[in-house]
This record gives C-alpha cells, structure tokens and sequence, in this order.
C-alpha cells in the first residue's frame, strides 16, 4: 500500500483513542511498522482501501475521514478487504464484538452507507416502491 498520504499521525492515532481500529490492540504513538516489529507498531491504513474506491463512487478514500490507526497485524492481513469486511472476519474469529465501539469508525461507517452507491451493493435489500 502506498505511503503517500500525508496524513498527521497523532490526529489519525487520537481517533480511536491509541487503539488498532480492527481489533482493538493498545498502539504506541511514536512506533511504526519496520523491520523489527515492537508491541504497539502502527501504521496509518485506508478503511476503504483504494483498490475498493470504485464501490463507492463520491467517497473521498483520501480524505481523512477514511484514515485509520492499524496495528502492524491487522494492516497487513487485511490488505485490500474494507475495514468492515476485516472487522466482521476478526469478529467472526475471535468474538470481540464488544470490545468494538470506535466512533469514528461508525461515523465512517455512516458516511458510506449515505453514498448512493453503497445502497447497490446489498445483495438483496430492494428500496420501497413509491417512497
Ligand atoms: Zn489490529
């Protein structure tokens, strides 16, 4: 993924209080991903990732809203699934359900399913005829 956002690291970190948006991990402000991976790394991560950007037209994937604090795990397990899909499967996995309670991460949430396009892409939910 690429390293061009220029988003301010702090400000992504305080979203979510220091915590992975995907599984909830404790993060260290001032670590990040290398080589030598220590407790709390992070990494500033799209939750819609910009290979998904085409499935919801008129999202901004740059704009910050869409930016995340992810633990080193998370990011690279989740690579290009959206950070919804990789939360349900963390969830699935481990029943965290609980533990997920993230404002900014509903509010993106929010903000996505207001696209018209994110409506589409429910298999099979049909909008109410002569509304
Ligand atoms: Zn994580």
């Amino acid at each position: 993924m690429s390293q061009s956002t220029t988003a301010d690291r702090p400000t992504i970190y305080n979203k979510t209080n220091g915590r992975c948006a995907y599984c909830n991990e404790e993060l260290a402000l001032e670590s990040g991903c290398s080589a030598e991976l220590r407790t709390g790394a992070w990494e500033v991560d799209y939750w819609i990732p910009p290979e998904q950007a085409h499935r919801f037209p008129g999202f901004d994937v740059e704009s910050e809203d869409n930016l995340v604090p992810a633990c080193c795990l998370c990011r690279a397990e989740k690579a290009t699934q959206t950070g919804l899909e990789y939360r349900e499967k963390l969830r699935r996995r481990s029943q965290l359900a609980t533990r997920f309670s993230c404002p900014p991460v509903e509010l993106i949430e929010r903000l996505i399913r207001s696209s018209p396009s994110f409506i589409s892409l429910r298999p099979q939910k049909k909008s109410e005829p002569g509304a």
